[in-house]
């Protein structure tokens, strides 16, 4: 049986040789999670909805275990993976309610008729993620999609195969049987899963893989929600507090070295205040702590981005790419970049900043808005009217001012252009793993 080894990313210590699920074991999984799932949606919302919450509690038993496999095999800092297990922990019964919410049949009249709409179960979801949030992703995915009565079949990214099944094997000690099914392997496991017979694929990862699924699923007319990478600016206006944003700068371009959808990977700050607004980042860069790259490919990625810019006039004003160890890459600031470099058009997902000084808002919000990616963005200013106008003129489908991007909780997590197809979060959101069919009757 083929085998998929999964690493400690600081330490290049092999954790695990695990089997990798073979072809013909995800077709018998895929026949069980469709028997489940009849029995699964029979059952009421608010008993789908009771069970995951009593899993929950014996997540919350284990927290600091779970914290501590996601440290290990994903890398991140010790307390950023505590805050990623309870951040996941205490939105849990707040997302169980709005999901019970959403999917309430509504009626509609108009005098002559009723109609009802119903948000049914589609039935199973491949739910395939990435590894840089490695609970916080499939808990998006797959805990609306449960309570909603889909099955899953699960397929955690082959780079953190230990909490995908850590967390499932949890959640499983609650669930009924075969409602939830982990799918341990790589790229080659998730097309599988696309070309079966399921009727949703939910998905988060990069643009490229998005789009091989949305090709594929097209093909079976499946149900496809995709969460894609990002490109995120700061756009810094006269009027910004030069402190407050550059403190926010430093950590959200390098919070889990930077391997974040939606980091800052460029920031746009007025010619006038360059000099004291890098004088301050630098600042609270030096107060950051960073973990190591997932793998050397991400390093190796990040750093020929780094050379291709510097070849190109780019300048780097703080850390050293050439001192590294292992995976690990400590934060870069680049300046004197240009619009078209890769480097301020494709993701970097690590711990790089690049900064370009401005002559206005209008050439700010253009180079913000150029390439694929519209994930989110990020305006500063001391006047709301200012920043909000600035907010509205940002392709990006979140956008957060004075704050990191994100909504109040239960709003959506969306991406425009490139960077999402559908969304999740919010009534809306939920209802993208159900299936809307209505009925209508004379009044
Ligand atoms: P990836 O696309 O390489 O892999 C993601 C998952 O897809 C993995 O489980 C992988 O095994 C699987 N996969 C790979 N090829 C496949 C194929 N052809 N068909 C089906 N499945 C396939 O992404 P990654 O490196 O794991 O994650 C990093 C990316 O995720 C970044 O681009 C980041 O921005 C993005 N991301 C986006 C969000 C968001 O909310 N928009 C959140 C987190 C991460």
């Amino acid at each position: 049986m083929k085998k998929l080894e999964t690493f400690n990313p600081s330490t290049g210590e092999c954790l695990a040789k695990l089997s990798i699920t073979p072809s013909k074991e995800l077709q018998a999984m895929l026949t069980r999670a469709k028997k489940a799932q009849i029995e699964w949606a029979r059952k009421s919302i608010r008993v789908r909805a009771n069970l995951i919450l009593k899993a929950y509690e014996k997540i919350g038993d284990r927290a600091q275990k779970m914290a501590d496999l996601i440290h290990k095999e994903m890398g991140k800092i010790p307390s950023e993976a505590r805050l990623e297990v309870d951040s996941n922990i205490t939105s849990i019964s707040q997302i169980a309610d709005k999901v019970i919410e959403a999917l309430k049949p509504e009626e509609t009249t108009d005098g002559v008729t009723r109609t009802t709409s119903y948000w049914d179960p589609l039935g199973v979801n491949a739910c395939i993620t990435p590894w840089n949030f490695p609970m916080g992703m499939p808990q998006t995915l797959m805990i609306p999609s449960l309570i909603a009565g889909n099955t899953v079949l699960f397929k955690p990214s082959e780079e953190v195969p230990l909490v995908g099944i850590e967390y499932a094997k949890i959640l499983n000690k609650t669930l009924p049987s075969d409602v939830l099914q982990v799918v341990v392997g790589s790229g080659e496991q998730g097309q599988e899963l696309v070309a079966s017979d399921v009727q949703l694929i939910t998905f988060t990862g990069s643009q490229t893989t998005g789009k091989h699924i949305l090709e594929h699923a097209g093909k079976g007319l499946k149900r496809v929600l995709l969460e894609l990478g990002g490109k995120d600016s700061l756009i810094i206006l006269d009027d910004a507090d030069l402190d407050a944003a550059a403190k926010f700068a430093a950590s959200n371009s390098f919070r889990n070295t930077g391997q974040v959808c939606v980091s800052t990977e460029k920031i746009f700050v007025m010619e006038g205040q360059m000099r004291e607004f890098v004088n301050k980042i630098k600042k609270y860069t030096d107060e950051i702590q960073v973990g190591p790259m997932i793998h050397s490919r991400q390093k190796d990625h990040v750093l020929q981005q780094i050379d291709e810019a510097v070849s190109g006039g780019a300048k780097i004003i703080y850390g050293d790419p050439q001192k590294t160890e292992g995976n690990h890459l400590q934060p870069v600031i680049l300046v004197d970049v240009t619009p078209e470099m890769n480097i301020m058009m494709d993701e970097t997902f690590g711990p790089v900043v690049c900064i370009t000084a401005v002559k206005n808002e209008n050439e700010a919000v253009e180079q913000s808005n150029l390439g694929s990616y519209a994930l989110g963005g990020v305006v500063f200013s001391t006047n709301l009217d200012h920043a909000r106008s600035v907010a509205r003129r940002l392709d990006a489908g979140m956008v957060g001012i004075n704050r990191r991007v994100g909504g109040a909780s239960g709003s959506p997590w969306v991406g425009a252009k490139g960077s999402g197809y559908g969304y999740h979060g919010s009534s809306g959101g939920h209802r993208q793993f159900t299936q809307l069919r209505i009925v209508s009757e004379p009044l």
